[in-house]
């Protein structure tokens, strides 16, 4: 109760502080970083309105609304979960649980595909999620084009629609099981499907485990379930020389690259991500 009404009072700064040693002591390593993020989204703050009311108590309703957020990401709750926004490559996509939030990694992805893209194209991109790989491709790529985001989880396929009416996009998302419901061809397939085993998942940060969601994570016992499905099926929504390209776990860059060869693909290439680990397998359909 004393703690709660100190609090009450504290200045901004040090309130700041004492979210950050929470966080420190719930094992959150950037602790410093994260604590003034929450603070700015709880108060609405940018750096200049910050630096002019630091030194005052937030008001009541601020203060509520950034402890709560801070007992939150103590929980380990990823931040961009509480703040409801993910960058990748250049852009803050709109993200909330049930879907997996952008990775730096899969910016590898995107620029190994950017080069396929050329007015027309028509993108599919499986396992869409926030819809980020395919939202910058219809973005940054040479267009105009025609995308369509595939996902089994309705609150993904909201969240891609809701992402793509934020940057004016104009791209269709539909529910679908890998192609169950993928009609016509393609001149571009792009995924990040789930690819981690089962056995791994326990040994991943608490937030990845335990927040986000595991259909976009788990790819079985051998983390290839559904590379399977994606590249097994491929060949017949491709145009004739339609290219495929999959974001890969760093070990998986054999085993994704036998089932293309095994399925007809050629010019199959491994691409590293800025760590210099396997990130993204590309191929292109096979004469038929
Ligand atoms: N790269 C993600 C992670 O390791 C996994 C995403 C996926 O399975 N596609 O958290």
């Amino acid at each position: 109760m004393e703690q709660r009404e100190r609090r009450d009072t504290l200045p901004a700064r040090a309130l700041r502080r004492e979210a950050a040693c929470l966080l420190k002591a719930a094992g959150i390593e950037e602790a410093d970083a994260d604590a003034g993020q929450l603070l700015f989204h709880a108060a609405g703050f940018d750096a200049a309105s910050y630096l002019l009311h630091a030194e005052e108590p937030l008001p009541e309703p601020v203060r509520r609304r950034f402890m709560e957020s801070v007992r939150r990401r103590a929980d380990r709750e990823p931040l961009q979960y509480i703040i409801g926004e993910a960058p990748f490559y250049g852009r803050l996509f709109v993200v909330r649980p049930g879907v997996l939030i952008p990775r730096f990694d899969t910016e590898t992805l995107v620029e190994r595909m950017l080069p396929y893209t050329f007015p027309g194209a028509r993108i599919l991109d499986l396992c869409t999620g926030s819809g980020c790989i395919l939202l910058t491709l219809l973005l940054e790529g040479n267009g105009p084009m025609k995308g369509t985001g595939t996902d089994l989880s309705d609150t993904a396929l909201g969240v891609a629609r809701g992402n793509a009416a934020r940057f004016g996009v104009d791209a269709s998302f539909l529910r679908s099981d890998v192609y169950t419901n993928v009609s016509g061809v393609y001149d571009i397939i792009t995924a990040n499907p789930p690819y981690i085993r089962t056995d791994v998942i326990a040994s991943l940060d608490p937030e990845v485990r335990d927040h986000e969601p595991r259909l976009a994570l788990d790819g079985d016992a051998d983390g290839m379930r559904v590379y399977r499905s994606i590249i097994g099926g491929a060949s017949a929504h491709l145009s004739e020389n339609g290219v495929i390209g999959l974001e890969i776990g760093f070990d998986q860059a054999e085993e994704v690259s036998a089932l293309m060869e095994a399925s007809g693909f050629r010019k199959i290439e491994v691409t590293e991500d800025l760590a210099g680990r396997p990130r993204a397998v590309t191929g292109r359909r096979g004469g038929s």
